[in-house]
């Protein structure tokens, strides 16, 4: 053995035992703060990861502080805040896609969160009816309000759209046909492909059509004993442009009727109201779509409507109660809380004028861009001030600058439809000598206490501001952004 590594064992023998720790008057306030099995698995951390250093550092001095009880409290603490952050937590979303699934899409109104909460932390009449005091149906809470927002006779609602697309599917098509386009058969996000969920949900698919044109003749002659319904899909992330030919639902709806099958609509994002009415692209509503004849709609909950994660079917009575008797029905029901939220959003649209202001998705997808753009000129301000003050040496060489940019709604609605709107461009220096580039500037915007998300493009960071609506929300975070620049600077020296 080495004169240094015989010195190792009276460095680590002054540790103080994980007994003793958590004994100490710190170690006690962990324990009552994070519990004591965390506290412990902390402490054991600390302890392992101080006596790995002295390995490394054979000639460490023994007097060194890190072996003391304060120090290894110290790191156990750190470690300990680091297991409790919240793992899923808000982001400001400057990403130009409003609606985005990675990101959570709609975002409440504040006022939603009311309702929510009282349910959340309450027992509630989720399944009991109070005339009756006998068990009720949790769709009650809201089947009414989708009804009269869409004029279809009954609705029900399940987890998401995909299990809303499933559930109909198996309810009404189990082990028969179901025809569609082969224009229609889409993908969405990687995970919702609509031949998969169809096999899944033991139904033949038979396509008919191309993937450019499909006529009415062609379902026509598809229809034979097997088939139980014609089904339409929303092509949400794609659009079939030049020559092209598809039929549309009040056809079709003829055609199932004269041939005594249903007719399914997935409308994807499915609007309550005409968004042209807000200068937005023309969506066909769900309304609309009922009106022409399609006996069962489904639709995403929080897309275009703006509201929770949900699958929304509506139509005619007799197929949804059909779908209701379903036992995949149980397995796919919605909780207390996405019901509590919906039935809050619903009741938004009741008075359609005020949809803009009343709901997030409508307010950040009408902004003008003039508002757009004071946003971003107040934000581009804040970070001219915070990176390269007057008093300070710059901290990140790069050029601050508000650009036109197009955002997109997201989510498959209206997909080659952007709306006009404006982006403050950090654009860093090349020329410079700072290592850091603009996946570092990314990188510190991600690690800000409410992560800032933007987008990088042409070598530069954009920072779509039209999801901005409180330019504070960033310029209060900026000293811990110029922290990080100057602590990775200081690294690299
Ligand atoms: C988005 C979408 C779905 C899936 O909806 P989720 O709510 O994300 O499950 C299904 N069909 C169409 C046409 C869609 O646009």
């Amino acid at each position: 053995m080495s004169r240094s590594a015989k010195s190792k064992p009276s460095a680590l023998s002054r540790l103080p035992s994980v007994d003793a720790l958590l004994r100490s008057e710190s170690g006690g306030e962990l324990v009552a703060h994070y519990g004591r099995p965390m506290t412990t698995d902390a402490v054991r951390d600390a302890l392992a990861s101080i006596r790995k250093r002295y390995a490394k550092r054979a000639d460490v001095d023994t007097t060194d502080a890190l072996v003391g009880e304060h120090a290894v409290l110290a790191r156990a603490k750190r470690t300990l805040a680091h297991w409790f952050e919240p793992s899923l937590r808000p982001v400001i979303n400057l990403t130009g896609v409003v609606l985005h699934t990675n990101l959570g899409r709609a975002v409440y109104p504040e006022a939603v969160m009311r309702e929510v909460s009282a349910v959340a932390t309450r027992a509630s009449n989720l399944e009991f009816d109070l005339h009756t005091g006998s068990r009720g149906n949790r769709d009650s809470h809201v089947s009414d309000w989708i009804c009269r927002l869409t004029g279809a006779e009954a609705a029900t609602v399940v987890n998401n759209n995909a299990a809303a697309v499933l559930l109909v599917l198996n309810a009404l098509g189990h082990g028969r046909e179901i025809i569609v386009s082969r224009g229609e058969l889409i993908e969405i996000g990687g995970s919702f492909r609509m031949p998969d969920i169809m096999e899944r949900a033991g139904v033949r698919l038979r396509e008919v059509g191309t993937t450019n044109r499909t006529h009415l003749k062609d379902y026509a002659d598809a229809i034979g004993d097997e088939t139980a319904a014609l089904m339409k899909v929303h092509p949400s992330n794609y659009e079939v442009k030049g020559f092209t030919q598809s039929v549309g639902a009040e056809a079709l709806s003829h055609l199932a009727k004269a041939n005594d099958i249903v007719l399914i609509d997935d409308l994807g994002s499915g609007c309550l109201v005409d968004m042209s009415v807000f200068g937005l692209p023309k969506e066909r509503t769900v309304g609309e779509a009922l009106n022409e004849g399609v006996d069962v709609v489904t639709f995403s909950g929080d897309k275009l409507l703006g509201g929770p994660q949900c699958g929304i079917i509506a139509g005619s009575k007799r197929c949804i109660d059909t779908i209701n008797r379903n036992p995949m029905k149980r397995a796919l029901r919605v909780d207390k809380l996405t019901l509590a939220a919906l039935e809050s959003i619903l009741k938004c649209y009741a008075d359609p004028d005020r949809l803009t202001e009343s709901l997030p998705t409508l307010k950040s997808l009408t902004r003008t861009k003039q508002d757009i753009d004071d946003a971003a000129q107040s934000l581009a301000a804040a970070l001219r001030d915070a990176l390269h003050g007057d008093r300070e040496p710059m901290t990140i060489d790069m050029d601050i600058g508000v650009f036109d940019c197009e955002s997109e709604i997201g989510s498959g609605a209206l997909p080659t439809r952007t709306l006009p709107s404006r982006a403050v461009v950090l654009r860093v220096n090349a020329d410079s000598r700072q290592k850091h580039g603009v996946n570092a500037l990314a990188a510190w915007m991600r690690a800000l206490p409410v992560p800032v998300i933007g987008r990088i493009r042409d070598e530069a960071l954009w920072l779509d501001c039209r999801t901005l609506h409180d330019p504070s929300d960033v310029a209060k975070q900026l000293h811990a952004l110029v922290d990080q620049a100057r602590s990775a600077a200081s690294a690299d020296v």
